[in-house]
């Protein structure tokens, strides 16, 4: 991972966070202690880790945090949630992160929103993620020739039944789909 850039200033952003997650008002409190960077399994992916990234938005590096891959690479797994010791909510913040960016348009240089319309878009058609699909449209689109180098890797896991070869869909897919469908008229009406 890269160095944390500084300004240091002091900016709104952090209040700005704050007011649009709940119980956001904890992010003053953050320790800067990594139990969340380190219990993050998207932890290799990030351009920053949690703790390092609210360590930015702590000093104001509103367009940095916006534009960088770290909100979209979270999974919601919640587990720094449970395990930060000021209860700050990470995974919340996270979201807020990525309304933020959306709204202004900040995550063009990241090809991270793409990865998470492609998981959406596996979810919403069989009701599980797609490891093999989803690493395949990915490297397609953005890496062809890294397939390559990949190939031996996904064998190996498909090998050891840690990788599917074709989506299975679940049972209740529609039941599903109106939850979503319904999340989706909830959001629109906001
Ligand atoms: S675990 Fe909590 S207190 Fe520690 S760095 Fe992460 S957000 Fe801050
Ligand atoms: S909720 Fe997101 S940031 Fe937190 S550990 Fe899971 S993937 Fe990482």
């Amino acid at each position: 991972m890269p160095e944390v850039p500084t300004n240091g200033s002091s900016s709104n952003f952090r209040d700005e966070v704050i007011n649009a997650t709940p119980g956001g008002e904890n992010l003053k409190i953050c320790l800067q202690c990594g139990t969340c960077g380190g219990s993050c399994p998207s932890g290799p992916d990030m351009d920053y880790s949690p703790r390092q990234l609210f360590a930015m938005i702590d000093v104001g590096l509103r367009d940095e945090v916006l534009k960088s891959n770290t909100p979209w690479y979270c999974v919601s797994c919640y587990y720094c949630t449970v395990r930060c010791p000021k209860e700050i909510p990470i995974t919340d913040i996270m979201y807020t992160l990525k309304q933020i960016a959306v709204k202004e348009r900040l995550y063009d240089d990241s090809d991270a929103p793409e990865w998470s319309e492609s998981f959406i878009g596996f979810v919403e058609t069989y009701g599980r993620s797609f490891e093999l699909g989803l690493a395949t449209r990915y490297h397609l689109t953005h890496s062809p020739l890294s397939k390559f180098s990949l190939g031996p890797f996904a064998l190996g896991m498909v090998a050891k039944n840690r990788l599917a070869f074709r989506p299975e869909r679940i049972d209740g897919i529609d039941q599903l789909r109106a939850i979503l469908e319904r999340a989706k008229q909830l959001e629109a009406e906001l």
